[in-house]
């Protein structure tokens, strides 16, 4: 397994090194558990008459007919006096009796000339192209119609353009995967035990490997497919789960027994009822900070589904056992607007809460640190600025980080460091980004996730469409009718990088053009973006907030939790410049009061297949779950926002996330009940196990990452 492919034929230090950089491979093992991403079937020749270019590869039997040299300026070179480095492009004419095509090579056109004689007949392999109005193939495989490639079903594996320019085609890696399996399968250690292939009806690892590579049939290939999925999402899990076992048996927490009269008192107070999931969620959480195992918690909730509530009582809790709290928001707007919110829950309570983020005064940062040193502050708001070395608490107990702020490990270092004798607060982390459930069992997997799967009451479905440029005129008319009817609007310009010039121009423009169909003194526009001052941004917010402007004209910085109920109507601009599940967050800025509202998606007069999709699905649903998984199947989960920064914490070699959630169900089932009879991995008939887990990609892992 751990032999070099260097010494498999045809290998040798240059490729080898190649295969190393460009994927990832070194040795034999590593060879063997990279699979065909798809297979050709190669019992199937078509007939050239029914050949279509968009048939993704084909093979054709044909006899040529026709072989002309073409120099590099199109013209045609006579084979009388031939020479081989003036030739740029060989056309061969080839027919099957049904139809003609043509077989085109811009390299290895000497060896091609001699092999490609007129009346002789060969296996065509390749892409078909339309050229002109001819069909033809650029650097087709070539075969003798005879040469009997092994099985029926050909692996493709998965290549880059400098591994194919080294002379690593398709064929030289069926041929070194054949040497490599030669060399690994008399030796290689199965990784499951006896038992688990037994119960779960998996195929043994040699037939699989050899089956993945080789597959004698379709059915061969389906089994030894299952069980490499099986494996691979099994293993994974079975590491998630054992470290988070480990995790919650070692982390002292505190242990707060009582609800405590602040949160009574807040509960009894509330305007509203909980929803059912809030309920949930608090008790979750409450168990969690009784058990005296430190909560490490992920709350999962669409936009507006009543996160803050769940951050103030569970606050109320720690406050209720006498330690304090911390709320840390990504932004000073949302800091402040939290702020302003959970101290009107916190009136009928008599708990303290402070506002700290950059721009609090040195006079007022005294006050609070006072305040937070004796312990008469309870709850402490603001941005980052509250994990700052000089912020001392008397004995913070929780933490609750919103919209899925996340911190590097210093950060978070510092932050588990503010506990209270060397005990680090309990940790619940917020975010609105829904992750679809296999994604989060993967990427969160010793993590709790709490899940808000329920909309409180009264909140009305919003309007989805999407227009084109032909619509502005109408889209300006259509916000007129809402603000005469004494609503506002949003409208939401692109800024991808904070730092592209562009993109501040057209929200410039757009800013004037809006403040010309909306002029003053019947109108009011304000306008908010990355580059003013906290000053000047929080004047144009709260202008808004406070229905003194009409519109609110800014960049994607509105995006996350500011809340304004009196908004009905937003419109985002360049709609196929944004991803769909910020897309999807915007939306979640209206329909938050009792009128019916309205997004309105502009998209630009080029629109990607891909884009389009995002914002028919957009317009096609308003669940942010449903939304997530789709984008998941669109984009494949490695890209989906939210999880970009922080990756898969294994990059799955077989199964998909998207595809395969039913296996990773059972497998994390099945995981789980192994480590309920043997949560160590210490039973020999689990030896084969914890060797698999020593391996290093199930040792790199950052598993706090989401704190
Ligand atoms: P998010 O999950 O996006 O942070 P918020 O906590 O801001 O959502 O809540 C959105 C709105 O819903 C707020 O105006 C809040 O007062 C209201 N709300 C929260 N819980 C309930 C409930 N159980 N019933 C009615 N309204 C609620
Ligand atoms: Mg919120």
């Amino acid at each position: 397994m751990d032999t070099s492919i260097q010494y498999l034929p045809g290998v040798g230090p240059k490729r080898a090194e190649l295969l190393q950089s460009e994927l990832g491979i070194s040795t034999v093992g590593d060879l063997v558990r990279l699979y065909p991403f798809r297979y050709i079937d190669r019992s199937v020749i078509v007939r050239i008459a029914d050949v279509q270019p968009e048939l993704a590869q084909v093979q054709v039997k044909a006899t040529v007919f026709k072989v002309r040299l073409f120099a590099k300026n199109g013209a045609e070179l006579p084979p009388e006096k031939l020479k081989y480095n003036a030739v740029s492009r060989l056309s061969a004419i080839v027919s099957d009796g049904t139809g003609e095509m043509e077989m085109v090579f811009f390299k290895g056109v000497k060896w091609m000339h001699e092999r490609l004689r007129p009346g002789s007949t060969f296996i065509f392999f390749g892409k078909p192209t339309v050229f002109g109005n001819r069909i033809n193939m650029v650097h087709p495989e070539v075969d003798a119609p005879d040469s009997g490639t092994s099985g029926v079903l050909t692996g493709v594996y998965p290549s880059t353009e400098k591994l194919k320019n080294a002379g690593i085609t398709g064929k030289v890696m069926v041929r070194m995967m054949s040497a490599a399996l030669a060399e690994v399968l008399p030796t290689v250690q199965e990784t499951l035990p006896e038992y688990v292939l037994k119960e779960k009806g998996l195929v043994p690892l040699t037939y699989a490997l050899r089956q993945i590579h080789f597959p004698q049939d379709q059915q061969a290939l389906g089994k030894a497919s299952y069980r490499l999925k099986f494996e691979e999402l099994f293993l994974l899990q079975l590491s998630l789960l054992k470290q988070k076992y480990i995790r919650s048996r070692n982390a002292v927490g505190f242990k707060m027994e009582a609800v405590g009269e602040a949160f009574n008192a807040c509960y009894k107070a509330l305007p509203y009822d909980l929803t059912g999931a809030q309920k949930r969620v608090i008790r979750e959480i409450r168990e969690d900070m009784r058990s005296g195992h430190q909560m490490n918690r992920l709350l999962q909730g669409d936009v507006g589904s009543g996160k803050t509530m769940v951050a103030v009582l569970s606050a109320l809790i720690a406050v209720g056992n006498g330690y304090q709290a911390c709320i840390m928001a990504p932004t000073e707007v949302l800091a402040q607007q939290h702020y302003a919110n959970i101290s009107k829950y916190l009136k009928p309570t008599g708990v303290r809460a402070a506002l700290l983020t950059g721009t609090t005064t040195a006079a007022r940062r005294r006050e609070i640190h006072a305040g937070l040193e004796d312990g008469s502050i309870g709850i402490l708001i603001g941005t980052h600025a509250l994990i700052e070395d000089t912020v001392n608490f008397r004995a913070l107990g929780l933490a609750i980080i919103d919209e899925q702020h996340r911190f590097g490990v210093e950060q978070r270092a510092r932050l588990w460091n503010k506990g209270y004798m060397q005990i680090p607060p309990h940790v619940l982390v917020m975010t609105a980004t829904p992750i679809p459930r296999t994604l989060a069992m993967t990427l969160y997997g010793d993590l709790d996730v709490s899940v808000i799967d329920e909309m409180p009451p009264g909140r009305k479905p919003v309007t989805t469409l999407c227009v084109g440029e032909g619509k502005r005129h109408a889209m300006h008319n259509f916000i007129r009718d809402e603000i005469a009817k004494g609503r506002q609007a949003f409208i939401v310009y692109p800024l991808i990088f904070e730092s592209e010039k562009l993109d501040y121009k057209n929200l410039e423009l757009g800013y004037e053009e809006i403040v010309k169909a909306f002029p003053l003194p019947q109108y009011k526009v304000a306008i908010v973006h990355g580059q003013q001052s906290a000053q000047e941004k929080a004047f144009n917010m709260d202008a808004f907030v406070a229905g003194r402007a009409n519109i609110l004209v800014s960049t994607t910085v509105i995006e996350v939790g500011v809340d304004v109920p009196n908004a009905s109507v937003m419109v985002i601009e360049s709609a196929e410049r944004f991803g769909l599940s910020q897309l999807h967050q915007l939306r979640g800025r209206v329909g938050r009061g009792a009128e019916r509202s309205y997004c309105i998606l502009m998209k630009g007069n080029k629109v990607s297949k891909e884009s389009q999709k995002r914002l028919d699905l957009l317009v096609a649903t308003e669940n942010g779950f449903e939304l997530a998984e789709e984008d998941m199947k669109l984009r494949g989960p490695g890209d989906l926002e939210g999880t970009m920064q922080s990756g898969l914490p294994i990059s799955l070699n077989i199964a998909s996330l998207a595809k395969d959630g039913l296996i990773l169900n059972d497998a994390r089932g099945y995981a789980a009940h192994i480590l309920d009879l043997d949560p160590m991995l210490v039973s020999p008939a689990n030896a084969s196990l914890a060797a698999e887990l020593k391996k290093d990609k199930y040792q790199s892992r950052d598993y706090s990452r989401i704190s």
